[in-house]
């Protein structure tokens, strides 16, 4: 006898959402109906095991079948069926709280679309985003008899017995027609099939088979083939692979199945840097195989790059990129994670907000940090030649939100330094601070070699003091966050006020200063759109001048900033420091007391010096070097007179 019944007001607003979806990603149907079984499977499995009225057995399988000509696609198991009741009840009600929270967002209107039906992973019901008939004909072992329960996606459904000898349940579905931009037929090709099993249940433990075509030789009647003649058979095949190698006992498996798995998964030509391998239990349960490249991926720093991992919910897949499993400074990992606690909540909640899925990123965080130190501190060549090719994106990670996480990230940085040939860390810097040094120095330069020769090292070079040097354009931002390091700030050497000399070095410049007061002041007056200041230096010994920044932006800063977006633009306060040593400063005393025009040429010339050893453009080329040329002839001609 055929009963019909209503469903239940939720499931009829699902079925109505699913049927009218303009979802895109129709395709997890399959999905869903496949985890469906491999969960029934797993039922019954686990209930043999305490219930001796059950077959023993390990023979399991998911099996899927396309008839073309009748758009139909079917998928059987021979898990723990359903029962009259069962199948009303779980077929007939939703009865998960997760969908019907979805469905509750839907009605407040906080989900836009149904874009995000995927991520609810809704299960049964999504066959009706294909589907315009449902069969389900299911037999359980506890049910004398079997149930054929058929619905259209509207209103109600039926149900009636049925006959089938074996234990399970076979999903038949029966295909919508092509509409306008929406292909159903491709679901009736093995191969799309085929490809979809690979793509989302490629490790569902069970084997999933299917029947294919096979064209094999034809044999004479000897058994020997006979060239160029085909027979086509149909075999059952599985199609996936079963067993993840995360999956697998690490004793099983070999760092060269790992680079195999890294390099076929992630499309790359070289083994990864590091692989990390773990497998969770506890009051958090997960596993996860990460990976670092040996080389960041070419497009790394565009905004096109989306991190993240794939993300597995008890084997089966969810999504590629799980974004909310990498932080920003590590979004170079490429790898796994699969947990068996986000099985039955994952898919049906919103992913940011799930409290599960950010523990397991915070643990993984951790894991990848301290592998980090741990190489750091016993290969250094493997940690330098990461640092090389991913330090800048730990140098972001610390700048980033106002240092969070500057406390983790500090001791993991290497810096080239002026004095060292090998890159170091603050601790080894700090360390090897000679007395009476008390802050970190630090260069920006375009290479270290242009530190090292640059005015600014003077006096931190006769103090035997070494400087951090940075050519990163993030660097100067980051320090600014770090600010200090076991209690000794950072002082760039091209900025603010050194603070080395002691008392007796500083009287001395003071009392220059004061007796060349007009002199500055003059020179301040003939560079007043240029520099903030002009002023004695405390930095230099060899060289005649240089150009630093006041406390506040760095030149460096100042140009990286600039190159951003915006009109408005940041000004650096430029002030030019004179070293009072130097011979070239008694010159231009002379020039001062003999001649005050001539002052103004050399205060152009000196300044327009200054720019260029700091590498910094010379506002108007020719006519600094007009005024070069009118300096030399004049030394010249000055020469002349006197030796003639
Ligand atoms: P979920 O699987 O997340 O619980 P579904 O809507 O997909 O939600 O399925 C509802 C219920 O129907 C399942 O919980 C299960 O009890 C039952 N069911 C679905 N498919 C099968 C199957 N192939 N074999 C046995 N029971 C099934």
């Amino acid at each position: 006898m055929r009963e019909q019944m209503e469903f239940k007001t939720e499931s009829k607003r699902l079925l109505d959402l699913m049927i009218h979806s303009i979802y895109t990603n129709k395709e997890i149907f399959l999905r869903e109906l496949i985890s469906n079984a491999s969960d029934a499977i797993d039922k019954y499995h686990l209930t043999s095991l305490t219930d001796d009225s059950l077959e023993k057995t390990n023979e399991y399988e998911i099996h899927l079948e396309v008839d073309k000509k009748h758009r139909k696609v079917k998928i059987s198991d021979n898990g723990i069926g359903m029962t009259y009741d069962e199948l009303i009840n779980n077929l007939g009600t939703i009865a998960k709280s997760g969908t019907l929270e979805f469905l509750q967002k839907f009605k407040e209107k906080e989900l836009k679309d149904t874009d995000l039906i995927g991520q609810f992973g809704v299960g049964f019901y999504s066959s009706f985003m294909v589907a315009k008939k449902v069969q389900v004909v299911t037999k359980s072992p506890y049910s004398e008899v079997a149930y054929k329960w058929i619905s259209e996606g509207e209103e109600s459904f039926t149900i009636e017995e049925t006959t089938k000898e074996s234990r399970g349940t076979e999903i038949t579905l029966t295909l919508r027609k092509n509409e306008e931009g929406e292909d159903y037929d491709q679901f009736l090709e093995a191969y799309k099939i085929r490809s979809l099993v690979k793509k989302y249940s490629d490790y569902v433990k069970y084997p999933i088979t299917m029947e294919e075509e096979k064209s094999v030789p034809v044999l004479d009647e000897e058994g020997n083939e006979v060239e160029g003649k085909y027979d086509t058979v149909t075999e059952n095949t599985t199609i996936n692979s079963q067993t993840p190698i995360w999956n697998k006992a690490k004793s099983d498996v070999t760092d060269e199945d790992l680079n195999e798995f890294y390099k076929s998964t992630y499309y790359d030509y070289d083994n990864p840097l590091f692989t990390l391998w773990n497998n969770i239990e506890g009051a958090l349960t997960y596993k996860s195989l990460v990976f670092i490249p040996e080389k960041a991926p070419y497009n790394l720093y565009s905004e096109k790059y989306e991190k993240g991992l794939q993300l597995y919910a008890k084997d089966v897949f969810v999504m590629d990129k799980c974004k909310e499993l990498v932080p920003d400074y590590l979004r170079f990992i490429k790898g796994v994670v699969v947990s068996q606690d986000l099985s039955l909540n994952i898919s049906r909640e919103i992913l940011q907000k799930n409290h599960q899925l950010t523990k397991i990123a915070q643990n993984l965080e951790k894991k990848i940090l301290s592998e980090l130190e741990k190489t750091l501190k016993n290969d250094r060549e493997k940690y330098a030649k990461f640092f090389k090719e991913f330090g800048v994106n730990l140098k972001y990670g610390v700048y980033d939100n106002f240092g969070e996480k500057k406390e983790l990230l500090q001791d993991l940085l290497l810096f080239q330094t002026a004095n060292k040939d090998d890159v170091i860390t603050l601790k080894e810097y700090v360390e090897a601070m000679p007395k009476g040094q008390d802050a970190i120095y630090y260069g920006s330069a375009s290479s270290k070699s242009a530190i090292k020769v640059s005015p600014q090292m003077d006096l931190i070079k006769s103090k035997g003091f070494d400087v951090l040097v940075f050519t990163d354009e993030i660097d100067e931002f980051m320090i600014q966050i770090l600010h200090e390091y076991d209690k000794k700030p950072f002082k760039s050497i091209n900025q603010g006020d050194l603070n080395i000399l002691d008392e007796e070095e500083k009287k001395t410049i003071e009392d220059l200063e004061n007796e060349n007061k007009t002199l500055l002041e003059a020179l301040q007056e003939i560079l007043k759109d240029e520099v903030s200041d002009v002023k004695l230096s405390t930095r230099l010994t060899d060289s005649p001048v240089c150009l630093v920044s006041g406390e506040g932006l760095s030149f460096e800063m100042e140009k990286v900033m600039n190159q951003m977006p915006g009109d408005k633009k940041m000004k650096a306060d430029k002030i030019l420091e004179i070293n009072p040593k130097h011979e070239l400063f008694k010159a231009i005393e002379n020039v001062y007391l003999d001649s005050k025009e001539d002052l103004a040429d050399f205060a152009t010339v000196l300044y327009n010096q200054a720019l260029l050893i700091e590498g910094l453009p010379v506002k108007d080329p020719v006519a600094f070097s007009n005024k070069m040329v009118a300096l030399m002839i004049r030394a010249a001609k000055k020469q002349n007179g006197e030796t003639a």
